[in-house]
């Protein structure tokens, strides 16, 4: 969207903006922030998704939008309806066909005409309801009169209560005379926004609706029952359907021509009903569709409707993370004013309640100066702390409250991993204060957003035929690839021939799902050394970090989960890659219970590691001198 405008009297100080987590805003509370009117000026990033729903709206075109969750899909589409013109908004009715009662007719006329042609079509029933029941009374007076003067009272009643009958069953006649109006847009201020996600056919193609009592004169006329789908309903709009892919075959066919043509008839879509048998005459239904969904919906949508949409517009991809400029900080900043605005009874955030956010929004992206554009679930995080500032009736959400906010809105993998941190703990499994040979405390990721501790025994036996690396579990792959990539630099410094030995490596309690030991591979190699050469590993300290075959430590995945993960365990030391060094965003918390220490090479990682001076000092350099430089002319990568 736009700029980020502020009140008048808050000022931007451009010249700290880029240290400043707020982007230099100098704001005290949300408060202070102008929330732009337009839902198009309110989208955070997504440029280029946003450049084409403008020009689409232009354009009456059509546009996929493929991308993740919460980032702004639908929030885009509504943006979209908001640019169409309003002028060409139309009300339908459906009235009663004479010549065929399964066949009603269509009429469109301008938005707000509608309720006037009603009107008068009731105001007219109404007065020719009065007429017939003038007529029908004076005929009775008429009977009962003649019956009096005959003396035929019985026989009088009786024609009368007949008479009475016959006015009453047929008056049905009059009743269909009123149309049905199916798409009624005379309130309607901007073009038509139907979400159809989810939708099944009758919602989203319109139905009649079945008629329990279909003769004797009880029976609703077959116009009335007819409902409009929301294909109607976007009728000079725009109609989003979200994860295409799961509206069934049939329905994208139909979907499609309806695209095609312009407009669909209404008919009832379960087969056995009374409403089956009824069909209109086209209904219009000119919209634009937005068609959203993740990758894998592209591949399961209906070829032609792909083709359809690709053919006749715009298919973008949706961004997870933006680049972190003071100008995004800013925008965050709104985001947060945006989110209280629509809620509405959010009490609004403090400056450094938004800057935890912010901080969150870092950490999130997992990626060196990004913010992640995952607004869902962060929009979420913003209502989980503004209501627990408003359960305590507090003028202002608090950092606090945003701390507490995160506590609560746990991923899964998250209480899990804290689970299992728990349960750990009373098998004393924790971190111990001596050393131990062949045991290196490894961090490992599970799901996205959440860190555990998992530490990796190595015990070296001789072989009985040749050398073999014997793992447990699913991680047997990566800790051969770990031991291969280490036995390179052992060959240069020690004697002993790893190719003679069985390295048994054991990743304790790594039972659980979804663990990623992808980034274990120098926890590995400090094991193997560590047993290869009995010098015991610093229990207090925990690592992560892949391995090259030069000694290199090269850079992983979820640093900053990994690193919370090993405070959490009693850890007091870090290692991490240097590479990984600027997408530390711990919280302050944390910062003060561990040390960090980047390590460029597995010399700086067992000088932090390893136990035990005399020897580990001569081990560490006789490493420096062949990792690096020493393994180029050898081991080119
Ligand atoms: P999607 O359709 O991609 O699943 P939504 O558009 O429904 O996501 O987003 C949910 C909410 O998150 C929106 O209503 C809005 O409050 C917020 N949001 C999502 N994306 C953005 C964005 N790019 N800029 C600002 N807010 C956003």
């Amino acid at each position: 969207g736009s700029e980020v405008d502020v009140d008048p009297g808050v000022e931007i100080d451009e010249e700290n903006a880029e240290d400043d987590l707020l982007g230099g805003l100098q704001i005290d509370t949300t408060d202070d922030i102008e929330v732009p009117d337009r839902l198009v000026d309110q989208v955070i990033g997504q440029d280029e998704a946003r450049d084409i729903i403008i020009k689409a709206a232009k354009q009456r075109r059509h546009v996929m939008m493929i991308g993740s969750p919460g980032t702004g899909k639908s929030m885009l589409a509504k943006a979209m309806s908001q640019l169409l013109p309003q002028e060409d908004l139309q009300d339908v009715l459906v009235y009663h066909n004479p010549d065929d009662g399964n066949a009603p007719k269509v009429r469109t006329v301008p938005a707000g005409k509608g309720e006037q042609i009603i009107d008068a079509h009731k105001e007219e029933a109404r007065k020719r309801n009065q007429m017939r029941s003038i007529l029908m009374w004076i005929i009775i007076a008429i009977v009962i009169g003649y019956a009096l003067l005959t003396a035929n009272i019985l026989l009088g009643i009786l024609a009368a209560g007949i008479i009475w009958l016959i006015f009453r069953y047929t008056s049905r006649g009059t009743d269909a005379m009123v149309p049905n109006m199916i798409v009624d847009n005379g309130d309607q201020r901007q073009a038509p926004f139907e979400d159809a996600t989810g939708a099944h056919a009758g919602a989203l193609l319109g139905d009649v609706r079945h008629d329990p009592f279909q003769s004797g004169g009880m029976e609703t006329p077959s116009h009335d029952r007819v409902e409009p789908g929301s294909i109607h309903k976007a009728n000079k709009g725009v109609l989003f359907v979200d994860e295409i892919n799961t509206l069934d075959v049939r329905t994208q066919q139909k979907l499609m021509t309806a695209i095609q043509e312009g407009e669909f008839s209404i008919t009832g879509q379960s087969e056995r009903s009374s409403g089956a048998m009824v069909q209109t005459e086209p209904v219009p239904c000119d919209f634009i569709m937005i068609a959203a969904g993740n990758l894998d919906a592209m591949e399961n949508m209906h070829p032609a409707l792909r083709n359809r949409i690709k053919g006749y517009g715009y298919e973008v991809y949706m961004d997870d993370t933006i680049e972190d400029t003071p100008e995004m900080r800013r925008k965050y900043a709104r985001f947060v004013a945006q989110e209280v605005e629509r809620d509405g009874r959010l009490p609004h955030f403090t400056d450094d309640a938004v800057e935890e956010l912010i901080l969150e929004a870092k950490r999130r992206s997992g990626r060196k100066n990004h913010l992640t554009l995952h607004f869902r679930s962060l929009g979420g995080l913003v209502r989980v702390a503004g209501d627990i500032a408003r359960a305590e009736d507090r003028e202002f959400t608090t950092r606090d409250d945003v701390l507490q906010a995160k506590e609560r809105s746990r991923s899964i993998e998250q209480q899990l991993a804290d689970d299992y941190i728990e349960r750990r703990k009373d098998y004393e499994l924790q971190v111990t204060d001596t050393g131990v040979e062949g045991r290196v405390n490894g961090l490992a990721v599970m799901g996205e957003d959440s860190g555990i501790m998992l530490p990796v025994m190595a015990e070296i036996a001789p072989a009985q035929g040749g050398g073999q690396v014997i793992a447990t579990g699913k991680l047997q792959e990566m800790a051969e690839e770990s031991v291969q990539n280490v036995s390179a630099i052992i060959k240069k410094f020690s004697d002993v021939d790893l190719s003679e030995k069985d390295i048994h490596i054991q990743f304790v309690q790594a039972g659980q799902q979804g663990v990623d030991g992808d980034s274990a591979s120098i926890t590995v190699a400090t094991a193997v050394i560590s047993a290869l050469e009995d010098i015991p590993v610093d229990q207090s300290v925990a690592m992560t970090g892949s391995l090259s075959v030069r000694g290199d430590v090269l850079p992983v995945g979820g640093v900053t989960h990994k690193i919370e993960a090993a405070a959490k365990a009693g850890c007091e030391t870090v290692i991490i890659p240097k590479a990984n060094e600027q997408d530390v965003m711990i919280e302050d918390e944390y910062e003060e219970m561990v040390d960090i220490i980047p390590c460029a090479n597995i010399s700086e990682v067992l000088d932090v590691a390893l136990e035990g001076e005399p020897k580990k000092d001569s081990l560490v350099d006789r490493l420096k001198q062949i990792t690096g430089t020493a393994l180029d002319k050898q081991q080119p990568v």
